[in-house]
């Protein structure tokens, strides 16, 4: 499989897939099989996870998180 942003190669890895929650914030799902251009970064997540990660989403609120990371947060300005 080639990456359809850069035609890199896809590989199979074990990965995260970071989703943005109503209000806003994020949420990562980790330990998702998926696909990833080793050029580009970019992600192929299967049909099954994306519906399993979509369902979640539905109920994000009763989600419990296995750990809480910081993120930073970079503003970039006068563009
Ligand atoms: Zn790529």
């Amino acid at each position: 499989m080639r990456c359809f942003e850069c035609g890199g190669e896809v590989i199979q890895t074990i990965g995260s897939v970071k989703m943005t929650k109503k209000d806003g914030s994020l949420i990562i799902f980790k330990g998702i099989a998926l696909n990833q251009c080793r050029q580009c970064g970019e992600q192929y997540v299967p049909g099954k996870w994306a519906e399993k990660i979509g369902e979640l989403m539905q109920k994000e609120d009763t989600l419990v998180p296995r750990e809480i990371i910081s993120v930073p947060v970079i503003a970039i300005s006068g563009v």
